[in-house]
Formats: C-alpha cells, structure tokens, sequence
C-alpha cells in the first residue's frame, strides 16, 4: 500500500490544487477572472423572501471588487481588463458574474448578458454566482446550452450545513436546498464550485469542520472558503454590535482551511482560501487585509503541519 506520502499530487508551489494552476494547465496560458455586476438583485433582498439579505451580506451583493453596476458590460469589461493589464501584459480571462444572484432574472434578461459577456474579446469562459434556490428549469436549460458553447461553473452558496447559523444568518436556504441544485446541475454535467465561510457566530470550530467533511463527500469540482470578515453596512455589524462573537484568527483560520483541505479530493480545484473586504468597510478581523499574508500562513502552516490537500481522502479520520 503507498504511504500518504506517495499519494502526493504535485500542483506548482503549493499543497493544494489552486486555481491558478488548473488554469494554466488548462488553458496553456495565464486566465483571469473578470468579476462584473450586471444589475441584478436577490430574492432574500427584495422581498421576495426577505428585505434583510443574508446578514453578512454587503450593499455590493457579496460583489464589493466587481464592476460599476450602472455600466454595461462592455464597459465593465475594459475597464478592469485594463486595471489588470497594468501588472500582467497578456493573458485570457472568464467573466465572472458575481454580484448578487446572477440567474435570478427573465431568461431573455440572462441569456442576453451571459452571451455579451462571452462576446467580449478574449474570453474563453464563464462563471456564475447563485444561490441554490434560483436555478430553474429553464435556468438549468440556458446555463446548459451556454456549457456546450464555452467553458462553464457555476458558484453554489452553501456556506454551512447547520441549520442553526442559516437560520440566524437568515440565508432562506440550507443545506437540503444545496443538495438539490447540485444534482441538478451534476445531471447536466455542469461542474459546480461551493462557497463556504467558516467563522460564521455561533459555529464551533468542529461545526465547521463538519462542513467541510460534508463537501468532501459531494460531486463539486471547485471550492471557495471564505473567512467571515465584518464589513461596515451589514446586518451582521448591527447584531455584532448589541451581541458581539469572536473572529477566528489567523492561526485558528489557517488550521481549519488546512481540516478541510487534507480530507477533499486533490481533483477538486481551490478557488479561493480567504476572504477580504475594501479596507474603509473592514470591521474585523484586521488580520484578513493582507491577504498575502494570509496564504502565505497558510502554506507555511501547510508545511509545518507536513499535510496537503487530498492527504486524508477517502480516509476514515475518526480512525487517525
Ligand atoms: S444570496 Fe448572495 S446576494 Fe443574496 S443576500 Fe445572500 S449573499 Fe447577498
């Protein structure tokens, strides 16, 4: 039988799958992600299902780096193409609807951007950002149609399994309605990334960890793990306020990340381990502002701790 070590899949620099290097592997090529907002909004705030939105959600709608909502796509897309040109000279990018819900709208309102958005020059893809409880049929049936033209995922908000925090963060979603949309979207052959926050108030660190050990087990090709940050202007700051929690530190985080990466499959691709806000919206954890210094921790820690991603999947970790 191979040690763990031997199991050890090679990704670059790092000891987890990034997305980074999937890319380039892919692609051949440096690829960007050009993060839009194309005027959408949300059922959990327009009162639909509620006007509060998830508490930790900001004004952006969770797009606080995106474009100018009130410009087009086309103009979203030059202008931060731009921006990033300014450091790398060349590369091709996949625009990222990623403010509020991105397929909650009429079909023809979605089918009319998403294809502006592939028509940009350069673009090679796709990536959207929803929740589980706006993918329809006939959402499924674009999104679908859109997979067969170009390269496709979809960004699936899980964020936890506990019932208890998506109640208090009144996500109007849980983990059952997340099963449900990943299927579908599986059955379709549409490759899904997850998001998840650890750190939500009320979650003790082995609640967190259960997440992450539920996700090992789903069909996703992708996962996102964010740190709860505090941004100013969220219903989350006027609760902290009156009912202060604790925010994780840097080496609490760093630990957890590493929990959730050693028992993932190594074919999942890491698209994200921080989460970090404008700095003139911070509340907390000043820590998460430098996120280089974040993953940089983590890989450090990644090496201390002599782990990688993968290192315990399919491993009964009760038994270690
Ligand atoms: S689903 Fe997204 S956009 Fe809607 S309230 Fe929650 S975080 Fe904000």
């Amino acid at each position: 039988m191979k040690s763990h070590y031997e199991t050890r899949r090679e990704w670059g620099d790092k000891r987890y799958h990034s997305l980074n290097f999937f890319l380039r592997e892919k692609f051949g090529h440096k690829v960007f992600k050009i993060p839009l907002d194309a005027g959408f909004t949300c059922p959990n705030r327009d009162g639909t299902l509620s006007t509060r939105g998830c508490l930790f959600c900001s004004a952006a709608g969770a797009g606080d780096f995106a474009g100018n909502r009130e410009d087009s796509i086309s103009q979203q897309f030059t202008e931060v193409t731009e921006t990033m040109h300014k450091k790398w000279s060349e590369g091709k990018y996949i625009a990222y609807f990623q403010a509020f819900t991105n397929t909650y709208a009429p079909i023809s309102v979605l089918r009319e951007l998403y294809y502006k958005a592939l028509q940009q020059p350069g673009v090679i893809g796709l990536a959207i950002a929803t929740r589980p409880d706006c993918l329809n049929t006939q959402v499924l049936d674009l999104l679908e149609e859109i997979k067969a033209q170009t390269y496709l995922w979809v960004e699936l908000g899980l964020q936890t399994i506990h019932k208890k925090t998506s109640d208090r963060m009144n996500l109007h979603y849980n983990c059952d309605n997340f099963q449900v949309a990943l299927n579908n979207l599986k059955n379709r052959d549409i490759p899904v990334v997850a998001h998840i926050i650890l750190g939500l108030p009320g979650e003790s660190h082995i609640e967190m960890q259960q997440t992450g050990e539920w996700l090992a087990n789903q069909p996703i090709q992708g996962l996102k793990i964010h740190l709860l940050h505090l941004m100013k202007n969220t219903q989350l700051a006027y609760e902290y306020k009156n009912r202060p929690f604790h925010f994780l530190t840097q080496s609490e985080y760093a630990d957890l990340v590493i929990d959730c990466l050693e028992i993932l499959s190594p074919d999942v691709v890491i698209h994200r381990l921080t989460g970090d806000s404008p700095r003139a919206l911070l509340i907390g954890p000043e820590w998460s502002l430098n996120k280089w210094e974040t993953l940089n921790y983590i890989d450090q820690r990644l090496l201390e701790r002599d782990t990688w991603q993968g290192k315990y999947f399919n491993t009964d970790i009760s038994a270690l």
